[in-house]
């Protein structure tokens, strides 16, 4: 199969340029679709064609699968690249795509459905041999007795989570036995409203875990590999803040083994695309926790070490191209951090939209900024408050660190209020600077 000759980008910022950036590269023309209020998003200005395909409000524009399934028949795109966020991990989506005779770029349908429920995910991931929290195993019932039993069994605290949750939400931990049925019933409440399914599930709820997830590419022939891992650890409400690659006190020999039991999955489930298996790692041993079935905002930092294009590689896999490589031509050079740069209030992490009067991008050796701002540019309130990735790579876990430093302090930002602030407060902090920090370092710092 030729590779495509137009693909369609369904999404927004700098993940739209990011991908159009790719497609270029690559000789492939773009279609950008972008709603009313996103008409100066930078891509917009650069691709070959573009579609407005509705309001500001994202569930009628992003979100909207009748409107981009036109504007692909409109333009003669072949495939869509949905991104991370909105459709990208929507199983209806992929298969309205198909349907209608276009490529989505990314795993089947039927796999992004497997991986969006939670309890099949993990269900289909002990089968394949991957190691989970200890759990329920498959989802809670009425039976309160139980319940209470499984997790007498499990040990407390627990973690009661939403099959469908998403985003740090739907999970609600748990310490004393008298407060397990409540939570049960909140949880499955707030899962129902939320994500109309109210599907829960118990975990046991590791104290000071690190978050550590796997990249891995796979080929619609059965090749997969995976890139090595990424630290996620630094996180406020289950939501990352800065991630980096690799993770910091992870040998080879660890790197190795967890990568192998991820490339392995991939094949017993028949895995087609970049994936990640998120993890979370505490005294030495990994526990599943979920599988993310699209690019992620963090690829960047996995780039940098292996020098793997991942959106290309997306592009060629989805075109039916083999992997260009194997297991073991991936090399890891250096170390890489990314800073998340997002439009809030860094006290009260309240967004602050904005238009933004002067933007100059930090630079110099290793320094790589994914974003879709520039001087003028205004920041609306309809969608996620993220505005740019800086990125910074160098020969060791210091060094990477040392320019991340200077370059956020060279960054001018202005007009609007960011979180630079925390971020320059963040790398010159000593447990971070440190490393291995776990998942609730960054919310007890701040609360310092
Ligand atoms: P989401 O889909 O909302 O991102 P995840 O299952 O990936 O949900 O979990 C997000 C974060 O929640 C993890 O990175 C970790 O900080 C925390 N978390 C999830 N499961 C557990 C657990 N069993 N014990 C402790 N913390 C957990």
């Amino acid at each position: 199969m030729p590779r495509f000759k137009k693909v369609l980008i369904a999404n927004r910022g700098e993940i739209a340029l990011r991908i159009l950036r790719a497609c270029q590269s690559m000789n492939i023309l773009t279609v950008a679709v972008h709603s009313t209020i996103d008409r100066n998003l930078k891509h917009v200005g650069m691709t070959d064609e573009s579609v407005c395909i509705g309001p500001a409000s994202a569930a009628d524009s992003y979100m909207n699968i009748p409107a981009i399934i036109a504007a692909m028949e409109l333009t003669d795109a072949e495939a869509v690249h949905p991104g991370y966020g909105f459709l990208a991990e929507n199983a209806d989506f992929a298969e309205r795509i198909e349907e209608s005779g276009f490529v989505f770029i990314g795993p089947r349908a039927e796999t992004i459905r497997l991986m969006g429920d939670k309890v099949s995910a993990i269900h289909a991931m002990r089968q394949a041999g991957v190691p989970c929290v200890p759990g329920s195993d498959g989802p809670l019932d009425d039976d309160a007795e139980r319940t209470l039993r499984l997790a007498d069994g499990i040990g407390y605290p627990v973690l009661i989570k939403a099959a469908a949750g998403g985003g740090g939400r739907g999970m609600r931990a748990v310490e004393r036995r008298e407060d397990l049925i409540q939570a049960v019933n909140l949880t499955r409440q707030e899962a129902e409203s939320g994500f109309g399914d109210d599907t829960v599930y118990m975990e046991k709820y590791l104290a000071n875990p690190r978050h550590i997830e796997v990249q891995v590419l796979a080929d619609q022939h059965g090749n997969a590999v995976h890139l090595g891992e990424r630290d996620c650890s630094m996180q406020r409400r289950h939501q990352k803040v800065i991630e980096e690659a690799p993770a910091p006190g992870i040998t080879a020999e660890q790197r190795a083994h967890i990568g192998e039991i991820c490339t392995q999955a991939c094949q017993r489930i028949g895995y087609v695309g970049a994936g990640t298996f998120e993890f979370l790692f505490e005294d030495g041993e990994f526990y599943f926790i979920e599988m993310n079935t699209r690019i992620q905002v963090e690829h960047p930092v996995t780039e940098c070490i292996t020098g793997i294009d991942l959106v290309r590689a997306q592009i060629e896999i989805a075109s039916g191209e083999p992997l260009p490589f194997s297991q073991s031509d991936i090399q890891f050079n250096g170390h890489a951090i990314e800073c998340r740069i997002n439009a809030e209030d860094p006290e009260r992490f309240l967004p602050q939209p904005g238009t933004i009067t002067a933007f100059h991008a930090p630079g110099g050796p290793g320094i790589r900024v994914d974003s879709h701002i520039y001087d003028g540019y205004t920041v609306p309130p309809n969608y996620d408050s993220m505005i740019a990735k800086l990125i910074a790579h160098g020969p060791s876990r210091k060094s990477a660190m040392s320019r991340m430093r200077v370059a956020l302090d060279e960054l001018v930002l202005k007009g609007i209020v960011t979180n630079v602030p925390l971020h320059q407060r963040l790398v010159r902090d000593a447990g971070f600077k440190e490393g291995q920090t776990n998942i609730h370092y960054l919310e007890k710092t701040l609360a310092k």
